[in-house]
């Protein structure tokens, strides 16, 4: 069997890998790593997570990463596996150590025998003679590659940044004024309900930080001048813009904390640390993504009570994301309609997120693996996660098409508004219960969503689907 090359080894290229190999085609992964290095990776491991520690909620009930999480563990999934066996703990959600989580998907892909890993940089588009491939070089795909990429497409590659969180260590952390809980004393994976360490201020503190974020020294975007943020992953400093209760709302809401020091006091905002590696020795500040220039992050940051004498082992920067405008390039099974014998994967078909992308290498490898065995399998249905996701790279929204092949696609974290709604009477309102709206009716919903994205993405995995597939 000819193999399949996969150019890039991260999050989603690693996950193609697997998929592949495990339906017994070989594989060539080509990764630039160590040879070229990228803005954000520091290691050369493959998998590796470029800023927080956490793949997001681990619930399969409520949320819809949650539920991708379940269904890419139905599906064999590597990362989920290696992320699965390098917990930390971390409330309701699944967090990871990063080097162990990293060493395990790269031992895992090495000691495959249909798998060889090629380290160096592919310059260009896979070329034909290679035959099926896919590309799954993320937001920092390497210049020369993306380059080739608008030169086949003919579309502006939109370039714009995230944001990443400063990293301190755990012992310069004064625990006199900080405590450790989980919202709600929440117990999630591996977790006590004391996973998160707590700074509380006061009223006047928190006016003096959000001045102080204001007026904070800014990187320049220069040519990157008005990059659109995501509302996930603004900046600290952005969202501080945008109101002195802002952040009191958002990253700093003290709902749910109880100040172990003072009980009867209620803290007016909260700062949480979450732990950042398995040895306890790191966390990072939540949300706290910026692009304030590092000279003044430290300073600023040594504002929160319980930091004031704080080491950062890692300061807050920015960071590049290359996109492509998916709905209008890549068929359903994500190929290059241009080239159909290129596929792309990741993040850079404009998923958003560590799991978002890996579910998407993990759909483009079955569809990888598949048709090399000569059949062309159908998409995952829309009511799964995966399907969900995938459906809104490759065109389920028609707003591209409204607007006339302009890029208006926008990269997208999976969530219960991509799936379609449920069939009307799914959900009764539940003996006993005088009212069924809000709140009980939201998460009876979410519910009856889960358990059917489960069951179907089941489903599609079966036997008899993949032979259905095959004839
Ligand atoms: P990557 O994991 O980046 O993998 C791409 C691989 O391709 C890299 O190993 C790279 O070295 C290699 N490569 C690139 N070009 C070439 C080439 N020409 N030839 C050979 N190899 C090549 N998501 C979250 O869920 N949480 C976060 O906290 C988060 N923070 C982020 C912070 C930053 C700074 C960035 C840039 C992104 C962040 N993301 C985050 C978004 C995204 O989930 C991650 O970037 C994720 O790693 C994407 O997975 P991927 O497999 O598509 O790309």
């Amino acid at each position: 069997n000819k193999p399949i090359h996969i150019v890039g080894g991260g999050l989603a290229g690693s996950e193609a890998a697997w998929q592949i190999a495990e339906q017994g085609v070989p594989v060539v992964l080509h990764e630039m790593r160590p040879t070229r290095g990228t803005e954000a990776h520091k290691t050369e491991h493959l998998a590796e997570l470029v800023c927080s520690n956490s793949f997001r909620s681990d619930d399969a009930e409520s949320n819809a990463v949650g539920v991708l999480h379940a269904e890419m563990r139905l599906a064999g999934s590597l990362i989920m596996r290696a992320a699965d066996s390098h917990q930390v703990p971390a409330g309701g959600a699944l967090a990871v150590d990063r080097d162990g989580f990293a060493a395990a998907v790269t031992a895992a892909i090495e000691a495959h025998p249909l798998i060889r890993i090629e380290r160096g940089e592919v310059e260009g588009l896979p070329p034909a003679e290679w035959g099926s491939s896919i590309v799954a070089t993320g937001p920092l795909t390497a210049p020369g590659l993306a380059e080739s990429i608008r030169a086949a497409t003919g579309a502006d590659a939109l370039a714009f940044f995230d944001a990443i969180a400063p990293i301190v260590h755990f012992d310069s952390i004064d625990l006199d004024k900080a405590w450790f809980q989980s919202r709600y004393d929440k117990i999630g994976p591996g977790g006590t309900g004391k996973d998160y360490i707590n700074c509380p201020l006061d009223k006047e503190t928190y006016e003096r930080f959000v001045a102080a974020l204001v007026e904070g020294d800014r990187a320049e975007f220069k040519e990157w001048e008005g990059t659109p943020y995501f509302d996930g992953c603004l900046p600290i400093e952005v969202m501080a813009e945008r109101g002195p209760e802002t952040l009191r709302h958002g990253p700093m809401k003290p709902m749910g904390l109880t100040n172990a020091h003072q009980p009867d006091i209620k803290p007016y905002a909260v700062v949480q640390l979450r732990q950042d590696n398995a040895l306890g020795t790191l966390y990072n500040i939540v949300g706290f993504q910026t692009k304030l220039k590092y000279g003044a992050q430290a300073g600023i940051f040594r504002m929160i009570p319980g930091l004031e004498n704080a080491e950062f082992a890692r300061l807050g920067g920015l960071h590049r994301n290359t996109y492509l405008n998916s709905p209008v390039f890549l068929d359903s099974r994500l190929r290059l309609k241009a080239l159909p014998h290129v596929r792309f994967a990741g993040q850079i078909t404009g998923c958003e997120g560590y799991v978002e992308s890996a579910a998407i290498g993990l759909v483009a490898g079955r569809f990888a693996a598949m048709e090399a065995l000569g059949a062309e399998m159908a998409p995952p249905p829309q009511t799964t996660a995966m399907g969900a996701l995938l459906a809104h790279i490759t065109g389920g929204h028609l707003a591209h098409e409204e607007e006339g092949g302009k890029r208006s696609f926008q990269p997208m974290n999976v969530n219960f508004g991509l799936f379609p709604p449920l069939e009307p009477g799914t959900i009764q309102k539940p003996e006993g219960l005088k009212r069924f709206r809000g709140k009980e009716k939201s998460a009876a919903r979410k519910k009856a969503m889960s358990a059917r994205a489960l069951g179907d993405f089941a489903a599609w995995l079966s036997p008899q689907a993949l032979a259905d597939a095959a004839e």
